[in-house]
């Protein structure tokens, strides 16, 4: 099943696989080796050595690039080792214009090691495209955005970035995340590479660290399948088979995370207590209307504010939730709560995070897929107390 014109459902559950041609195994197996036999020296039945490749993820990269809509998909040991492998394709001298409101771990590894090897890093805020048109210059060859971005749930405007890349012909990639491939298709609306990190709505179930990268042109999913063989840093077999599994719910659970999310972002909008709830579905949210047409729907994440709430109040708050569990990540069937200045954002300095709205007072939430009234419970008595 591989046609571009099944719905979404369909290509999470068959997009790109087969049943295994050996045994007829309905599942793909986990083909948890290191090398493969050949009949004589370079004649082998198409694989050589787990590091370039290996069936289960093999399977899990085409299935991957079908639910993205893109040709060609990678899968790396981490989402931080896909944007390793994307920033590989640059060289020393080359510029990088990325989003202020990033990821905590894409900003240190632009800024801690790659910055070392002389790439210069630009953080603007790209939900108005000409502060990014402004760090233009002839040594520009990649743009970098996140939407929607963590933890301020900020959306950048997908398409009006893409027909700036285009213009000055800038490799443009967009960190789809927090999205996941239900919500948004970056591909679709411009981008050349879309990047997950997989730990999260892909996987699903916390139980894998991985990340992926998709793209359509071939000449760049060479690049960049030479840097991940030579890199070396790739998934094994049992996290593909682990994630494939993750995948063919995909839909049912992002639609669950969805109506979750709303349930709890309305909840929190409404109480006395809260001062401020940032979550794209509200029509009043400064880019609703982006998000609207970018998205098939909302998602669960979103970050909220206590009014009055110093650094002290707000970790006892996030301490004290019984079903939403305190942890970074996101993504996984269970509600996480998280403090961004303490934990996921932690390594960006006081003053750059500020800027972006990451006070001490933040909350962070992952609305998982339990029943919402047990969530919408648990914060009423957390936020009683
Ligand atoms: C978690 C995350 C990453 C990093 O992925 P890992 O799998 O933890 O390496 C990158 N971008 C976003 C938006 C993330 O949430």
């Amino acid at each position: 099943m591989d046609s571009k014109d099944a719905k979404f459902g369909t290509k999470a559950i068959h997009g790109g696989l087969t049943h295994d041609l050996a045994t007829g195994a309905i599942m793909t197996p986990i083909y948890q080796t290191s090398t493969y036999v050949q009949r004589a020296p370079g004649d082998h039945y198409g694989y050589e050595y787990s590091r370039t490749a290996n069936p289960t993820r093999t399977a899990l990269e085409s299935n991957l690039a079908s639910i993205e809509n893109g040709k060609h998909g990678l899968c790396f040991a981490s989402g931080l080792a896909a944007i390793d492998a994307v920033i590989k394709t640059l060289k020393p001298g080359d510029e990088v214009i990325s989003t202020n409101d990033l990821y905590g771990g894409t900003y240190r590894i632009f800024t801690k090691i790659f910055e070392d090897f002389g790439i210069k890093f630009h953080f603007v805020d790209m939900m108005d495209v000409k502060n990014i048109e402004a760090k233009i210059n002839e040594n520009t060859k990649l743009i970098w955005a996140e939407t929607p971005t963590n933890p301020m749930c900020n959306i950048i405007d997908i398409k009006a970035v893409g027909e700036i890349a285009k213009k000055y012909g800038i490799l443009y990639g967009v960190d789809n995340t927090f999205a996941s491939p239900y919500l948004q298709n970056p591909l679709d609306l411009g981008a050349d590479l879309v990047m997950h990190s997989v730990t999260k709505y892909l996987g699903g179930h916390s139980d894998v660290v991985m990340g992926a990268l998709v793209v359509n042109d071939d000449a760049l999913a060479e690049k960049l399948a030479f840097i991940q063989n030579s890199s070396g840093a790739v998934p094994g077999p049992m996290d593909s088979f682990l994630v494939l599994r993750g995948i063919k719910t995909l839909h049912v659970r992002m639609q669950r995370h969805s109506e979750n999310g709303k349930a709890v972002a309305e909840y929190l909008r409404n109480h006395p207590k809260v001062e401020k709830v940032y979550w794209p579905g509200f029509e009043d949210h400064p880019n609703h209307l982006v998000a609207k047409s970018q998205m098939r729907d909302f998602g669960g994440m979103m970050s909220f504010v206590v009014k009055g709430a110093n650094l002290e109040a707000t970790q006892k708050l996030v301490s004290s939730f019984k079903v939403f569990t305190l942890a970074e990540s996101l993504g996984g069937v269970e509600s996480l709560a998280g403090h961004p200045a303490s934990m996921t954002h932690a390594a960006i300095p006081k003053e750059e995070r500020e800027k972006t709205g990451v006070t001490d007072s933040l909350i962070r939430l992952s609305v998982g897929i339990e029943d919402k009234d047990d969530l919408i419970a648990d914060l009423a008595r957390a936020l009683e107390a």
